[in-house]
């Protein structure tokens, strides 16, 4: 990050491993002060860990453990959001996949949960920190999605994970053309194959795929919103 964050209150979901501990310590490394959340409490405690051993007195962060799927949950995570005044940036890095090679046949129980996870909490999370960003003429809204979710390339294997995203992405534009005028930047990011639970062996470093998420915080008030991107490269829709 070449921007310093200090002052700054991020929120990053998903958070206690993968992908979103690494994104959250580099914020807290930027000087934000980062709220770490996902559902298992010793995962998030350990990126609060990793926080305070990586970045010394640089950001802060605190945990709140939730299943963003689960509307009073997901509330009392707004809530620990807001209680430190607002949120700058949001990182919607939670996400839920089915297994590969999963049937379109079979899929509506998984569709209805992907929804919930992958673009309902994105959205309700994304509607209650807008208004304090609005007042502060600044934010940065990331939306963590993945080719997957691309039209141009939509293919079978993951047909809950793919429509979610690609649904992720419609989010995305709606609300970063809204928006605009108020100094927010919003857009879709692709972090690549990861190495991660989800990913699984093979793809690349996690550090790798924070630093592509990290790179839609750190733009200039000028650069670009409404978009869907890779390591800054734009991806087809
Ligand atoms: P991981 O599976 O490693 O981590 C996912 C995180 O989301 C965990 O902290 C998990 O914690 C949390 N999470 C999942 N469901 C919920 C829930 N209902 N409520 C709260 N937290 C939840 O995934 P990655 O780090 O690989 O993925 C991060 C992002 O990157 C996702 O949006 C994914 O779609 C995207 N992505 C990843 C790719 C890859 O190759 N890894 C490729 C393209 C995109 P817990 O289970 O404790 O809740």
């Amino acid at each position: 990050m070449a921007e310093s964050l200090a002052g700054r209150t991020a929120l990053v979901t998903g958070a206690g491993r993968g992908i979103g501990r690494a994104i959250a310590i580099g914020l807290a490394q930027a000087g934000a002060d980062v709220l770490v959340t996902a559902r298992s409490a010793d995962e998030v405690a350990y990126t609060v860990a990793a926080i305070e051993a990586a970045a010394p007195g640089a950001g802060k962060a605190s945990m709140m453990t939730a299943d963003i799927a689960d509307n009073r949950q997901r509330q009392q995570v707004i809530d620990a959001g807001l209680a430190r005044g607002r949120v700058d940036v949001l990182i919607n890095n939670a996400a839920t996949v089915e297994p590969l090679g999963a049937s379109a046949a079979i899929w509506a129980g998984d569709l209805r949960q992907a929804f919930e996870v992958n673009v309902i909490a994105p959205a309700v999370l994304a509607a209650a920190v807008v208004p304090g960003m609005v007042a502060a003429g600044w934010g940065r809204i990331v939306n963590v999605s993945s080719e997957s979710g691309s039209l141009a390339s939509m293919d079978a294997g993951t047909p809950a994970y793919s429509v979610t995203k690609a649904a992720l992405n419609a989010l995305t534009r709606i609300l970063a053309a809204e928006l605009r005028p108020d100094g927010i930047l919003v857009n879709a990011v692709c972090p690549g194959w990861v190495a991660t639970d989800m990913g699984g062996p093979g793809g690349r470093p996690v550090a790798d795929g924070a630093a592509s998420v990290l790179w839609a915080v750190d733009l200039p008030d000028d650069g670009p919103t409404g978009g869907f991107f890779r390591d800054g490269q734009p991806l087809p829709w």
